[in-house]
């Protein structure tokens, strides 16, 4: 028996296919299409939405809007290979009715439009609610870094340009001290300067390029201090050195606030902090205002334990939930942590292991922050516990005056100890189908904003994605006509 054969490509069809037939009603394009369709590109901040009156027409934003949503959903971001896929996938070419931009302009849309495409995430958000997709009732907020368009060897901290301005420093008086030696030894034994005149030579070169290396760094060092920076990142300016530990080197923070309910994203934001502290109240509140609540549950890991951020997330309404940072300098040395000390509100004093009362000793300012201090130094002396305690004559045990909203949620940790687990679950999900699925390892684009907008793209796909799987892509399309 022979194989399938297939149809003659020189075959004329008596009822030409459309290409409409390539495209089943369960398909994510037919999706795309509606949903751009119905959005106010004017107000959601795309240019060139009305068309010139005069000159060559050119592509329609929202043609072009469906395009980079169809290629951040099938991991295809380079504007190269959106323009291939333009000329080859069946898909691309019923979604631009036979358009085929080039790379110039597929490229040019993103970086005019890369404001524009935060709106476009938020109104798929809105698509969400109506379809009851968001919980409202518990976000998990998390952070990730994703690779900058900049080499590391291409980011100089203020430590860094230091050592170095210091090592060419040291380089530079050895080579002048070599140039001086021979110098002497020239005089000395009054030899042809033409002889060694080939060796002072090369040592002249080397040391004007040692020269030239120190000048270049000491104009970044400048450059620090005109900024107030802690670092200079030549390719992409706005990226960041990120803290130590974080497998990317030079990037951006991502930070998600991710609903439990169905592990879609409800806000997210591009920031080139290092670190993830004092980022959960505003990453939060824009989830808030995403998803119209007044009042949420926030959880998220000990990078993001702040006194200050989470004050500022009761006050905003939020019900935060951080994993609190254990060790600590005390813990290291393997005295009692301060969780061992309990606070006595009422008479404003820490009562300690061996049951003493510490009362406040300094309430002012210490290391540019209001501080209370709190101390027994006539109970210490005779303290049974003291090897456990400290190794000085006295333990001191430090407060700020806003750490009751501290005491508020370790109680409330208490009470849902599995609240972290689930944190865990939830943001997983997201940041492994954005690194791994969608290869989102590295951005394209250069610049805060650009990448802002590229990552919108990102959640906007990872979201699409998501309800699909959940309500299928009539479903999606059913929400967009209510
Ligand atoms: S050393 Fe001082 S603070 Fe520590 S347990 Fe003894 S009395 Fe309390």
């Amino acid at each position: 028996m022979a194989h399938l054969s297939g149809t003659d490509r020189s075959q004329l069809l008596l009822l030409p296919e459309a290409v409409d037939d390539y495209v089943g009603p369960e398909n994510p394009v037919r999706f795309i299409e509606a949903f751009v369709n119905g959005l106010d590109l004017s107000a959601a901040g795309f240019v060139r939405v009305d068309p010139k009156t005069t000159g060559r027409p050119g592509y329609d934003p929202a043609d072009l809007l469906k395009l980079y949503m169809y290629g951040y959903l099938n991991r295809v971001r380079s504007s190269r290979r959106l323009e291939a896929e333009a000329h080859r996938n069946v898909e691309v070419i019923w979604l631009l009715r036979h358009l085929r931009p080039d790379f110039r302009t597929i490229a040019a849309f993103r970086q005019a439009n890369r404001s524009a495409f935060k709106q476009v995430f938020r109104e798929f958000v809105i698509v969400c609610r109506q379809l009851d997709l968001f919980g409202r009732e518990l976000l998990a907020v998390d952070g990730t870094r994703i690779k900058a368009v900049n080499n590391p060897a291409r980011n100089f901290t203020r430590r860094a340009l230091s050592i170095i301005i210091q090592k060419t420093d040291e380089k530079l008086a050895d080579y002048m001290k070599r140039l001086d030696e021979s110098d002497a030894e020239d005089d000395k034994v009054g030899s042809n300067r033409g002889d060694s005149g080939g060796v002072d030579n090369k040592l002249a070169e080397k040391i004007a390029a040692i020269q030239g290396k120190r000048d270049r760094h000491k104009a970044l060092l400048e450059e620090l201090d005109r900024t107030g920076e802690e670092q200079i990142s030549l390719t992409d300016p706005d990226s960041r050195r990120m803290a130590p530990g974080a497998k990317v080197s030079v990037g951006y923070n991502i930070q998600l606030a991710v609903d439990a309910k169905h592990k879609l994203i409800a806000a997210q934001e591009v920031s080139n902090d290092v670190g993830d502290r004092g980022l959960l109240a505003s990453t939060v509140k824009v989830a808030m205002e995403a998803l119209g609540a007044k009042q949420i549950d926030a959880v998220a890991d000990r990078g993001y334990f702040s006194i200050d951020d989470i004050e500022a997330c009761e006050q905003a309404g939020i019900t935060a939930y951080v994993a609190k940072p254990v060790g600590g300098r005390t813990v290291g040395k393997g005295f009692f942590s301060k969780e061992e000390f309990r606070y006595d509100p009422a008479n404003n004093v820490y009562v300690c292991p061996s049951g003493a009362s510490l009362p406040v000793v300094f309430h002012g300012l210490a290391r540019g922050k209001e501080m209370i201090y709190y101390q027994n130094r006539a109970a210490c002396k005779g303290c049974t516990l003291r090897s456990q305690c400290t190794n000085t004559a006295s333990r001191q045990v430090s407060r700020r005056p806003n750490e009751a909203v501290i005491d508020r949620m370790t109680e409330r940790l208490a009470a849902h100890p599995d609240i972290l687990d689930k944190r865990r679950e939830c943001v997983e999900h997201p940041f492994g189908t954005i690194k791994q699925w969608m290869y989102q390892g590295a951005f394209l684009m250069r610049r805060l904003e650009s990448v802002r907008g590229e990552f919108s793209l990102t959640a906007l796909a990872y979201n699409i994605k998501r309800a699909i799987t959940i309500v299928g892509v009539a479903g999606l399309i059913a929400a967009l006509s209510t």
